[in-house]
This record gives C-alpha cells, sequence and structure tokens, in this order.
C-alpha cells in the first residue's frame, strides 16, 4: 500500500493568475500532482472543455449530487446562482494511489477542505496589486463589466483571508510564481520527475 497522498489547496482572487500558474505547476509534476476538475454550473467559456476545464452541470443535476454527498465542499461563489464544488470523485481515489491533488478553490472552499483534511498544504496566490488584478480580469476579457465588478468586490473579501494561508506567492511574473509554488512543493518533499 503505497502512503496516502496530500492535497495542495491554491486560492486568490478571479484574474491573478492561478489557472496559468497552476497549468505550469502540473507540467512540472506530472504523474505525482494532479488537478481536482471541479464541477460547476457556469456556462463554459469559449475554449473550455467538459470534463478537462471543468464538469459543467445543470442546476438540477448539481443540486441532485450535492444532495448525494458527492462533493467534498461545494458552495455558491460569487452569489450570482452559479455553483462550483470538488467531487470526491476527483480526489479519493489519487490520495489512495499516494498522489498529491491540487485544488484551485475558493477560500471559504478551502476552508471546509481543511476542516476534514487538516494536513492539507495551503497557497494563496496574491496579485502584485489591485490595479494590475483589475487590468488582467479586463485583459482576460472572459466576463462583462457587472461580473469584473462582482469579481473585484469578492476579490477584496479573498484578500482580507489570504493570511489563513501557509504560503503566499505574488504573480508577479508566471515564471516567478511557478517557482515559488515548486519550491514549496520541494519543502514539503514532492519532487520532480
Ligand atoms: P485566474 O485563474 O486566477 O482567474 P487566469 O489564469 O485566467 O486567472 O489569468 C487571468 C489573466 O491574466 C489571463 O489573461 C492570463 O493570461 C493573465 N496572467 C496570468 N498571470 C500573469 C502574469 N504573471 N503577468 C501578466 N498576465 C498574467
Ligand atoms: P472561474 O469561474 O473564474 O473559473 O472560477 C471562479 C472562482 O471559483 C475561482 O475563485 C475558483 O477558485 C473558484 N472555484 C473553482 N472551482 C471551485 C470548487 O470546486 N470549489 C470552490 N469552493 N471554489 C471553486
Amino acid at each position: 500500500m503505497p502512503s496516502p497522498g496530500k492535497l495542495l489547496v491554491v486560492s486568490g482572487p478571479s484574474g491573478v493568475g492561478k489557472s496559468t500558474v497552476v497549468r505550469k505547476v502540473l507540467e512540472r509534476y506530472r504523474g505525482q500532482l494532479r488537478l481536482s476538475i471541479s464541477a460547476t454550473t457556469r456556462q463554459p467559456r469559449p475554449g473550455e472543455q467538459d470534463g478537462v476545464d471543468y464538469h459543467f452541470l445543470s442546476d438540477s443535476d448539481f443540486l441532485q449530487r450535492q444532495a448525494a454527498g458527492e462533493f467534498l465542499e461545494c458552495i455558491e461563489v460569487f452569489s450570482q446562482g452559479h455553483w462550483y464544488g470538488t467531487p470526491w470523485s476527483e480526489v479519493r481515489p489519487f490520495l489512495a494511489e499516494g498522489k498529491w491533488v491540487l485544488l484551485e478553490i475558493d477560500v471559504d472552499g478551502a476552508q471546509h477542505v481543511l476542516d476534514s483534511f487538516p494536513r492539507a498544504v495551503t497557497v494563496f496566490i496574491q496579485p502584485a496589486s489591485l490595479s494590475e488584478l483589475e487590468r488582467r480580469l479586463r485583459a482576460r476579457g472572459t466576463e462583462g463589466q457587472e461580473a469584473i465588478e462582482r469579481r473585484l468586490s469578492v476579490a477584496k473579501h479573498e484578500l482580507a483571508l489570504a493570511e489563513r494561508y501557509q504560503y503566499q506567492v505574488v504573480n508577479d511574473t508566471v515564471a516567478k510564481a511557478t517557482e515559488d509554488i515548486c519550491r514549496i512543493l520541494q519543502d514539503q518533499d514532492l519532487t520532480e520527475k
């Protein structure tokens, strides 16, 4: 029996660059670190694929799965009627194989995860500044004005809770933020292959 794996929880405000940096980290730890693919009721963005970026579910399907206890945690993230959740099926089998599982989730979801997995390693990705965060959100071009404003207001709530995380990483450049997270994993005895 391999020793059980661990969870790496990565949070940070929308638009800070989580997905971009996480993709780079995953490339460095292929085979040992696996991304948990969340379920969501929001619409796919152009280019997003079901089962790759998210499991895109209808509201009723999501509710049914929630009632059946299929989520480790789930939450309505932007108070906009869009639900996000971590399916147990994305976590349990891989931990049992001794793999690390990376969860890219919001601060409230992260708190729920810590209740079940107090040894989870937690990383908060910080923007260089609020104005740079806003610039990136606008430059991504995936949300309208109202959604951007909602995300920026949620960002302030998330930044205020950042100190709950074990590690803070500033996403100034993608290369440096990737390097910082890889160093954290090395400190946790996860070596690159
Ligand atoms: P998140 O997953 O946190 O919502 P994304 O990874 O989608 O954020 O990044 C938001 C936007 O910022 C994207 O257009 C991405 O290409 C860009 N971006 C990410 N990291 C950086 C960086 N270090 N410098 C400049 N732009 C970045
Ligand atoms: P987006 O819509 O930009 O893909 O994600 C919006 C927010 O939802 C991000 O802060 C992201 O971390 C969070 N999120 C994505 N999946 C989950 C999940 O499974 N659980 C929780 N709690 N948050 C999630």
